[in-house]
């Protein structure tokens, strides 16, 4: 029977038998027993499927991973330490030195920074799109040894959207997957698949843990893109992989090949697993993501509303407004709502912007953004606080630009604390 959303939510992954627990086991353990070396043997060799040390795989990872999987609608997942790790991960799984990359430049500053300077030094260089340039000026980035294109479904701080078909068409015409990080819809409100998306990643220490309680990511593989019908761009896929016995990841894995690849080697290399113990807690953030989307949605839409009626507000993004730049878009990707973070400006000066945050009685200042609870930040004074104005503006961000992730309390509170808040400015 396929199955809604919101029973994968709570059925996928973990499946009790008779007399089994309701609730996930944690397999909080390193290691697996085995009885003779040929056992042991035959797993090292993926010629048996099975568990003997958690770095490169453990059940409870497993069982999380399969249902962010079947949310996706994808083929199969790895859950990773970070979402750090996993945009680093899906990456690096099919590019090497040499190798060259596409990115949009509205994406996360953490990942912007990871792309920028640190895949560099590795010798994988990425080239930054603005994603509203025409085609043909994006397309002009494209290189013999170009290997993906990555983008987020909605950016983060900009909160805009990601023109996904578009981007997706554009590189399966030039041979390479698109890999979109869809951290803030979450599967609830839009699945990258099913617009041609090749590969999805996932901060899980956002919305689908949704209560701060666990740092966590998950790349997520459709099985849908073609490595072989491009093999000599993707030879790590397709051809022996001497660390694994001569074997080639598409011919003994077919649509799984991402992913085996991905552990087999990756993890095994360089870690970054969750502990079981995180993916656990992660697991309970999942019961709830379809409820909790609902609510952050229908929060986010009224908070929205009030703030572009707001004589102290001089701009707002929030594609869920007919009047936002990203509105078509958003009712293309994002129909039954988007997410909960907005991002806008006040009048006046920084000073303003930062007694009005300080001012807050519930909402929080946290270095997070996609949770229970309503939080801001403002980037020019926190995460981005060693730039100017100038190189502010050159990163895309605006110098007032607060984000403000709407929470799922009572809606009249919310409005109510930032009323408050503006009385003070
Ligand atoms: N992707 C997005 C859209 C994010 O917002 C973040 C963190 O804020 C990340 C990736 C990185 O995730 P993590 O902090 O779990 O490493």
């Amino acid at each position: 029977m396929k199955k809604n959303l919101e029973t994968l939510c709570i059925h996928g992954g973990w499946k009790p038998g008779k007399g089994e627990p309701q609730q996930m086991p944690i397999y909080q353990t390193t290691t697996f027993k085995y009885d003779t070396t040929d056992q042991m043997a035959r797993l090292f060799d993926l010629q048996d499927s099975g568990y003997f040390y958690t770095r490169l795989a453990n059940p409870t990872n497993d069982y999380v991973a399969k249902k962010i999987a079947a949310l996706e609608g994808g083929v199969g997942a790895v859950l990773t330490s970070s979402g750090q790790a996993a945009s680093f991960y899906a990456i690096f799984n099919i590019c090497g030195s040499g190798d060259h990359f596409i990115a949009s430049n509205t994406i996360y500053g953490g990942t912007f920074n990871l792309f920028a300077v640190t895949m560099k030094k590795l010798g994988i260089e990425c080239t930054f799109v603005d994603p509203d340039w025409d085609d043909a000026r994006i397309e002009a980035a494209f290189r013999p040894n170009t290997k993906c294109f990555f983008g987020e479904t909605i950016s983060n701080p900009g909160v805009k959207v990601f023109d996904i078909e578009r981007f997706a068409n554009m590189a399966h015409k030039h041979g390479v997957p698109l890999i979109v990080d869809n951290t803030f819809p979450t599967p609830i409100n839009c699945r990258p698949f099913e617009w041609g998306c090749d590969i999805v990643t996932h901060a899980t220490t956002k919305y689908m843990d949704g209560h701060s309680a666990q740092v966590g990511g998950a790349v997520v593989d459709s099985g849908n893109f073609d490595w072989e019908a491009h093999r000599d761009k993707f030879p790590g896929l397709t051809t022996p992989d001497d660390s694994y016995h001569g074997l080639t990841y598409t011919k003994s894995f077919g649509k799984m090949a991402y992913c085996t690849k991905l552990v087999a080697q990756l993890m095994r290399d360089l870690g970054s697993i969750p502990a079981p113990m995180n993916s656990y807690i992660l697991n309970i953030g999942l019961e709830t993501l379809s409820l909790r989307m609902r609510q952050h949605c229908a929060n986010a839409q009224k908070v929205a509303e009030f703030l572009s009626k707001s004589p102290k507000v001089a701009w707002i993004n929030y594609c869920g407004l007919p009047t936002d730049k990203y509105y078509e878009l958003g009712q293309k990707y994002l129909p039954n709502g988007s997410c909960g973070v907005i991002a806008f400006g006040l009048k006046g000066t920084r000073e303003d912007a930062i007694r009005f945050m300080d001012s807050f009685e519930f909402i929080s200042i946290a270095t997070h953004v996609a949770d229970a609870r309503s939080c801001v930040l403002h980037p020019a004074s926190h995460t981005h606080r060693q730039l100017s104005d100038e190189q502010l503006r050159a990163a895309g961000i605006a110098p007032d630009l607060i984000r403000l992730s709407v929470g799922i309390e009572n809606v009249d509170d919310i409005i109510a604390d930032l009323e408050q808040a503006m009385a003070k400015m």
